[in-house]
């Protein structure tokens, strides 16, 4: 099965998505300024956005932004039945909701058939803390499955079918449970994610095992790393695990040796410099950021692009080969006007 949002399809085989979430409030955001960094996230490699929507007074930036963004906006709502309907009346690609949140069932049923009749797509976003009841006879992936079943049957019985999943648990092993048994006894999309994941590298280690061994069975067909961190880094971490995985080809790889006693390179700095402006380029490479000059430049001969230095001087190489010596401060525009070459 498939689902639609915007110009973003879900599952039926299409790629594997990236999504993150916007960090602030939509009604205190500039969303010329929103949009502008919504533009850099989607040449980065994001898919989809996420805004918490949570009253009226976001409604203003929130169709501003749907309508000016490059990619589908997503709306985040938590009880209101009528935040949900307002957010798809502004334009929102698709939203997540919890039916089990929204109370009373004729709510959800209008909060459907508004997402019908604007052609939004929904998400049924489950997780094991706030499922509507509990059995003690059953496990919590079993509950949440069968709570995503439920609601899913509603739906159904409205006439919809542009529907996408979530079940999360903090405890992960719960998660991929509950994301293997859904995809057991049913083909509609899931949205994948690892919830309060954590900094960026902790987030990135238990996302990448979880939601790495649930895309190589096959299991998920759009994704967040959640973190307690950038947006961007989320973007990144999400790309760079569907690119491990085989899952998507596209875009500049950025590989960095690990540093040594030899290094004599800002390797960090430098990346930290360049990262998301690298990561926005179309082109499909591999650049390399190396710590010296005596090994750096063999260790990154397979690179098409690689550059190292010393304190005063840095050097540029292509396919191996050097190709100049470069006064540090014009090393990132030459780097860039080398890759613009290419
Ligand atoms: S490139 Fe140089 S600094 Fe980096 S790990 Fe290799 S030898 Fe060490």
């Amino acid at each position: 099965m498939q689902a639609k949002a915007g110009n973003l399809l879900i599952g039926g085989g299409a790629p594997v998505s990236v999504q993150t979430m916007y960090d602030s409030s939509l009604a205190s955001s500039d969303a010329g300024s929103v949009v502008e960094r919504i533009t850099k996230l989607s040449l980065m490699g994001c898919d989809a956005i996420r805004f918490s929507y949570i009253s009226d007074d976001d409604s203003k930036a929130f169709s501003y932004i749907a309508s000016h963004s490059p990619i589908p906006v997503i709306a985040d709502i938590h009880f209101d039945y009528k935040m949900a309907i307002s957010a798809i009346e502004n334009g929102a690609a698709k939203i997540r909701i919890n039916p089990g949140n929204i109370g009373a069932q004729w709510k959800t049923r209008e909060v459907v058939k508004a997402a019908s009749d604007y052609g939004s797509a929904i998400r049924i976003g489950l997780n094991s803390g706030s499922l509507p009841h509990s059995d003690l006879n059953k496990s919590k992936p079993q509950l949440m499955v069968d709570t995503a079943l439920e609601y899913i049957s509603w739906f159904e019985s409205w006439g919809f079918t542009n529907t996408v999943v979530s079940l999360k648990s903090t405890d992960i092993d719960e998660t991929m449970e509950a994301c293997r048994l859904f995809a057991s006894l049913s083909g509609y999309p899931q949205h994948i994610g690892i919830t309060e994941a954590g900094g960026p590298v902790i987030s990135a280690v238990r996302s990448t095992w979880a939601l790495g061994n649930l895309l190589r069975e096959g299991i998920g067909s759009t994704l967040r790393i959640s973190m307690s961190g950038s947006m961007e880094d989320e973007v990144v971490a999400g790309v760079e695990l569907l690119r491990t995985l085989g899952l998507r080809k596209k875009g500049v790889r950025i590989i960095s040796c690990p540093r040594c006693g030899r290094h004599a390179f800002d390797t960090i700095g430098f990346e930290n410099r360049v990262r998301d402006r690298l990561l926005s380029v179309d082109k499909d490479i591999t650049v390399a950021i190396m710590g010296c000059l005596v090994n750096g430049p063999g260790e990154a001969r397979d690179a098409d692009f690689a550059i190292t230095g010393m304190k005063d001087k840095v050097y540029l190489f292509r396919h191996g080969e050097l190709v100049s010596e470069i006064n540090p401060a014009d090393a990132e525009r030459i780097l860039f006007e080398a890759i613009e070459n290419e």
